[in-house]
């Protein structure tokens, strides 16, 4: 009978009025166990679903962590191998090219009395300081030495940087801001190493810093992401980097440059895995290139190997 029909025999049961419902009856003790059974098991499977879920989360984000490592030690070796091929060809013609110094100069001399000549030795001298700069980069990437670590005061190691860089080409009158001024922070790195990534940043930021009627301007910026990381930020105001060369132009001889060698930035990335850091490039909203080095404040995470 439906619990309608039960209602309409009470009343008229009751001349018409109506009368309570009486109670369900009472759960035995075994129903109330088999419900609370019934509960926890529930329970159980809702916590297996969400841990299921959680795991499975977790194996899509390692498997990728995993891929990335891979793509990584990949790199390194191709790196390596080519690098090593590099140093040896370097080597091999690092000799003759002080030969050709020493023979340059010494030629030189002799024609003080004919500047048309010695102007045009001049000329294999400065070809010959641009080749064995070229032969010191590819030995530097091909043979990287390892990383010596020490206390580096950053006002310093940064302020020597831009000098440097502003040696390279002093017609060009690239406007240079620092932030903080001064830079009150010191870190455990190998402050060669540093200055080194550091300069070949700032040089590719003047040589891209705008002439003409824009004003070119380099801006480098420290910062602590937090307590155990320092951010040294590169950034100009020049063309940026076409958005097809950005994952490119870490590789080691990619260059647009008519007198490239494309290994300022290889070199670059090469150190700052050595001291256990990152660097990354983009371009700047409001226009311009954007290098950020990331380096741990502790020297921690470094490596003696590439
Ligand atoms: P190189 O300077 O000899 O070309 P790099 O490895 O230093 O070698 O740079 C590789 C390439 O990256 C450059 O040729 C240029 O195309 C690009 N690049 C680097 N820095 C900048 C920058 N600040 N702005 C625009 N492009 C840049």
């Amino acid at each position: 009978m439906s619990i309608l029909a039960n209602d309409l025999e009470r009343q008229a049961m009751s001349g018409g009025q109506a009368v309570a419902a009486p109670a369900p009856p009472a759960l035995t003790h075994r129903e109330r166990e088999l419900g609370a059974i019934i509960d926890a098991y529930n329970a159980v499977t809702e916590q297996l679903k969400q841990s299921h879920e959680k795991l499975g989360g977790e194996v899509v984000r390692l498997r990728e962590e995993l891929a990335g490592k891979n793509r990584q030690l990949q790199r390194r070796e191709r790196l390596a191998a080519l690098g090593e091929l590099a140093a040896g060809m370097a080597h091999e013609i690092r000799n003759p090219l002080a030969g050709i110094r020493l023979f340059a100069c010494l030629l030189e001399r002799d024609l003080h009395d004919r500047p048309a000549q010695a102007q045009v030795v001049r000329k294999i001298i400065k070809g010959v300081s641009t080749l064995e700069a070229l032969v010191t980069d590819i030995l530097e990437f091909g043979r990287p030495r390892a990383p010596v670590p020490g206390i580096v005061v950053l006002d310093h190691l940064v302020r020597e940087a831009i000098e440097l860089a502003r040696g390279r080409d002093e017609t060009k009158q690239v406007e240079v801001r620092v932030s903080p001024d001064p830079v009150d922070i010191k870190l455990v790195t190998d402050g060669v190493l540093l200055q080194r990534a550091l300069l070949n940043l700032l040089i590719n930021a003047f040589d891209a810093a705008r002439n003409g009627s824009v004003a070119p301007h380099v801006c480098v910026q420290v910062t602590t992401a937090n307590s155990q990381e320092v951010v040294l930020t590169v950034s100009d105001n020049g063309p940026g980097i076409p958005g097809d060369l950005l994952d490119r132009i870490f590789n080691p001889f990619f260059t647009t440059k008519d007198t490239g060698t494309g290994l300022g930035l290889a070199i670059v990335h090469q150190i700052a895995e050595s001291l256990g850091g990152s660097v990354q490039a983009a371009n700047r909203p409001e226009g311009g290139a954007m290098f950020s080095l990331r380096l741990p404040k502790d020297g921690r995470g470094g490596s003696a190997e590439y």
